[in-house]
């Protein structure tokens, strides 16, 4: 029997993983194409060349999995060091420690509680009349009180996403945890760390296989030839995009970034969250301290932005109000009928998903395509997801 061709569009983690577990299983020649001049999407890590500091370059990007499979798996490919991400935030002018949690609480409103003390303050805090939260505000309101939104939540998180917090999902605010304890680990996951090397060498090594060709600065765009060519399509771009916006684009906030390198330490810390308002940026990453088993004399630093996506823009995270979850019903429904396409990943499945998500879905969804090529199972269009 001939071997099998296969082309994967995007060479981030999603397009890597499936790379790997299908030239590990089956017998196929693996095509892998880029838009960018890089592997690894926004995961990708590169030294700054004028201060050898090892740059995120598309944003922080702190491994972290309750699964211990999944860190076994990228632990198998390269060295991982631990990292605890341990956020500090800014606001009128005080440094305060995240998420919130006992050291917060006290700093904000100057007391020295216990947890005990701390419960049933913020509990006068809380807003008891909301049931199920219905919104990021409500999440907020109900769990923490008007007064830590206000200073924590309520202008991060305009900037970071340009509209009201009510309009926002409160499956965003649950991300992060609210702790009655001095536990000031950003993650709750037991497993956490930074690759030794960054992020792109471990994606190098999934594609380490004679099976895979990756093509970089290669955009793809649909068409029957490119079908003809392949046995089967796996895409993780944007959704929208792939069906040349036909029902209209997806929303996505897009960040970036100014670059500062400085003699010495910056801020003393990775990450600095900026609360207020008027400052126009939402955060200040220093890289150096992503690997602080490395020394170096001279830092370099980003003070982050966030904006609507337009045409040129990197897409990062998808918005997902009402409007767009109806859009990509229209997407996710023309999707389900192709027969030799499936959509993985963060753009094509316009989910808020972490680098662990990410992997998790794409060695699954390698059994069920290795299982659906034997002929036991049933291939789906995307991998099983809840919207
Ligand atoms: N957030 C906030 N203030 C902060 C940190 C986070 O309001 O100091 C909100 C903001 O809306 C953000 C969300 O919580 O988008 C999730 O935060 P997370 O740190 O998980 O965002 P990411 O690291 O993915 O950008």
């Amino acid at each position: 029997m001939m071997s099998k061709k296969y082309l994967i569009v995007g060479a981030g983690f999603s397009g890597a993983v499936l790379a790997n577990q299908l030239s590990n299983s089956l017998d196929c020649h693996i095509d892998i194409w880029d838009e960018r001049d890089h592997i690894g999407g926004n995961c990708h890590t590169k030294r700054d060349a004028a201060t050898g500091v090892m740059v995120h370059e598309y944003g922080p990007h702190i491994f972290n999995t309750d699964k211990k499979e999944i860190w076994d798996f990228v632990n198998s490919f390269v060295e991982f060091k631990p990292f605890v991400n341990r956020v500090k935030a800014k606001y009128k002018g005080k440094i305060y420690s995240l998420p919130v949690n006992l050291h917060t609480i006290n700093q904000f409103f100057n007391q020295s509680y216990n947890p005990a003390e701390a419960k049933d303050f913020i509990a006068t805090q809380a807003d008891t009349s909301i049931g199920e939260p219905q919104s990021f505000e409500e999440q907020a309101l109900k769990f923490i009180g008007k007064d830590l939104y206000k200073a924590f939540f309520y202008g991060y998180t305009k900037k970071q996403w340009g509209c009201e917090p009510s309009a926002l999902p409160a499956s965003i605010l649950k991300r992060l945890p609210v702790r009655f304890n001095y536990d000031d680990n950003y993650y709750n996951n037991p497993y956490q760390g930074i690759p030794v090397n960054g992020y792109t060498e471990l994606i190098e090594k999934l594609l380490e296989s004679t099976k895979i060709t990756v093509t970089l600065n290669e955009k793809f765009q649909f068409s029957k030839d490119v079908l003809n060519n392949y046995d089967h399509i796996f895409y993780t771009g944007p959704i929208d995009a792939f069906y040349e916006y036909k029902y209209g684009k997806l929303g996505y906030r897009t960040v970036t970034f100014e670059k500062h390198v400085a003699q010495g330490d910056y801020q003393g810390n990775a990450v600095i969250n900026y609360c207020d308002d008027d400052v126009p940026y939402t955060r200040v990453h220093e890289h150096k301290h992503f690997a602080p088993w490395e020394k170096h004399d001279q830092t370099v630093y980003f003070k982050e932005f966030s904006k609507e996506t337009e045409a040129t823009d990197v897409p990062y995270y998808p918005k997902r109000l009402t409007d767009d979850k109806t859009l990509l019903l229209q997407y996710r429904s023309d999707a389900e009928k192709e027969q030799k396409i499936s959509f993985l990943g963060r753009l094509a499945t316009y989910r808020y998903m972490d680098m662990h998500h990410v992997i998790g879905e794409a060695l699954e969804y390698a059994k069920l395509f290795i299982k659906a090529d034997a002929g036991e199972a049933v291939l789906t269009a995307f991998p099983n997801v809840e919207n």
